[in-house]
C-alpha cells in the first residue's frame, strides 16, 4: 500500500527571552546559558504533541565577531542535550548570523528560517505556531502564514501593546512558555484561545489591584 505523505504543522521557538533568559550582552557560552523557569518540562509537553519543534534564533553577534559558529553550536548541543534529558526534542535548531544591515532573507522579521524548516521537513506552516517574546518573531510567523504567540518573558512585555493595537486573528498572548503550551493544546483541539487564562487575570490585576474578584 502506497501512502502518501501529508504535510504537518509544526511549533516554532524563539531562543533568548523564551527558552532561556535574554541577556542584553547575548549568549556568548554555555555558561551564560540560563534555562527560564518551567522552559524545559513546556518543551516536553510540546514534545508530546507529536509535531516536530525548531528553534529559530537571530544571532547577529556571529557575524558581529562576538561568537563562532563552532562556539554557537556547542551552545545548541548542550542545550538540545539538557532538553532531551528532561523528555523534550528539539528536530533543528536555525539560526540567522547576520546584521541588519546585511538585508539577507533569515533575519526575522524576514520568514526565512520558517519556510527553510518547512521545505527541508515539509511542514505546513498554516497549522503551525511561532513563539516568540519580541514583535520581529510575531511578524515572522505571520509572513510565513504561521500563528504567532508573544510571550511576556524576556523583551515580551515591550511589545504587548501590539498586540492590543494590531489584533489579528492569528496573535495570541501568553505569560511565558509554560503558558502559552496551553495556547497551543487548546488550538490543536480547535480552540483558539487569544490570551491565555493566565495572562487576562495579570493585566486585570494590573489594572484594577484594588479589586478581589479576579477574571
Ligand atoms: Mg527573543
Ligand atoms: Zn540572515
Amino acid at each position: 500500500m502506497v501512502t502518501v505523505a501529508t504535510s504537518r504543522g509544526a511549533i516554532f521557538l524563539d531562543r533568548d527571552g523564551v527558552i532561556n533568559i535574554n541577556r542584553a550582552d547575548h549568549v556568548k557560552c554555555w555558561s551564560e546559558f540560563e534555562f527560564l523557569p518551567g522552559a524545559l518540562d513546556s518543551i516536553r509537553r510540546l514534545t508530546e504533541t507529536g509535531l516536530p519543534i525548531f528553534v529559530v534564533t537571530n544571532q547577529a553577534i556571529v557575524n558581529r565577531k562576538l561568537i563562532t559558529t563552532e562556539a554557537l553550536d556547542d551552545i545548541h548541543k548542550q542545550m538540545i542535550a539538557e532538553i532531551n534529558k528532561a523528555g523534550g526534542q528539539i528536530t533543528k535548531v536555525y539560526h540567522c548570523p547576520h546584521d541588519t544591515h546585511e538585508k539577507c532573507t533569515c533575519r526575522k522579521p524576514e520568514p526565512g528560517m520558517l519556510l527553510q524548516a518547512a521545505k527541508e521537513f515539509d511542514i505546513d506552516l498554516a497549522e503551525s505556531f511561532f513563539i516568540g517574546d519580541a514583535w520581529s518573531d510575531v511578524e515572522a510567523g505571520l509572513t510565513a502564514g504561521a500563528r504567532s504567540i508573544l510571550v511576556m518573558t524576556g523583551r515580551g512585555p515591550q511589545f504587548v501593546a501590539n498586540v492590543l493595537l494590531e489584533y489579528t486573528v492569528r496573535v495570541g498572548a501568553a505569560c511565558d512558555l509554560e503558558d502559552a503550551v496551553t495556547l497551543v493544546l487548546s488550538a490543536l483541539q480547535g480552540d483558539y484561545i487569544y490570551a491565555t487564562p493566565r495572562l487576562r487575570r495579570s493585566f486585570h490585576m494590573a489594572l484594577h489591584p484594588q479589586e478581589f474578584l479576579v477574571l
